[in-house]
């Protein structure tokens, strides 16, 4: 397998270069100064760590050489939803927030808590203090999933130190109290989980796909 990585050179891309050595898998660091690069590389699949403010040139990317794309950028707008609906009709897309497994599995259990509706949610969230957008990627989705059995909840966005991410969910009762939460300890758990996409996604039909459906499938 051969990637198109872009946003090569920031923070995720470094690290997801560090994990594709090991690998030894081949891929292509491409960022904002060569960009242009693309057009004379081979590749299986393209994964886009750059900002959401590059969806349109990434989606693009892929649909020029006809790939599947993995977009792990966060703080997307209603407009770059709007273009992923019109591009899943020629290629396969998968985005996800947090490619972490863990997190994912998580995610599971918050689905399943409408016998807890009447009592008090609170999502709290931590990341390091150069993230930019605030609340997280991951905490939105969260924010969904309670959403989907019309749960209501506080969110807290903490921004401090070097906080790879932290994820938790408290559940106040009357006489009880509940915590889930998920701590990723290092950013190669996102590199090992964009890897797995990047396999789960080659050989794939146009569209939308997700976590979820990566977790259903028998490829973990
Ligand atoms: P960063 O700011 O350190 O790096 C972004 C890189 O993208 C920079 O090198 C920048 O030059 C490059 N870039 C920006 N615009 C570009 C363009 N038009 N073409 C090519 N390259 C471009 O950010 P980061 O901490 O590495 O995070 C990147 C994204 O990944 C963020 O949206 C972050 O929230 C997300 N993220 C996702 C997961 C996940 O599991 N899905 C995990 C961690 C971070």
């Amino acid at each position: 397998m051969k990637i198109l990585l872009i946003g090569a050179n920031g923070k995720m891309g470094k690290k997801m270069q560090e994990f594709l050595k090991l690998q030894n898998c081949d891929f292509v660091a491409l960022d904002k100064q060569n960009i242009k690069q693309y057009k004379n590389s081979d590749a299986d699949v393209v994964l886009d760590f750059s900002s959401s403010e590059a969806l349109k040139q990434n989606l693009d990317i892929a649909k020029e050489k006809n790939l599947p794309i993995i977009i792990g950028t966060t703080n997307h707008s209603e407009n770059n939803y709007k273009l992923i609906d019109n591009y899943k009709k020629y290629i396969p897309i998968f985005i996800s927030a947090n490619f972490s497994l863990g997190f994912n599995v998580m995610l599971e259990i918050l689905r399943n808590l409408k016998q807890l509706k009447n009592y008090q949610f609170v999502i709290i969230e931590k990341h390091h203090k150069k993230k930019k957008d605030s609340p997280s990627g991951s905490a939105k989705i969260m924010q969904k999933c309670l959403e989907q059995n019309n749960i209501k909840y506080n969110t807290v966005s903490f921004r401090v130190g070097e906080v790879v991410g932290e994820h938790s969910l408290q559940i106040y009762g009357e006489n009880e109290f509940l915590e889930i939460k998920h701590i990723a300890q290092s950013k190669m758990l996102f590199c090992e989980g964009a890897f797995k996409v990047c396999k789960f996604m080659l050989n794939k039909k146009e569209g939308l796909y997700s976590m979820e459906d990566m977790l259903k499938s028998d490829c973990l």
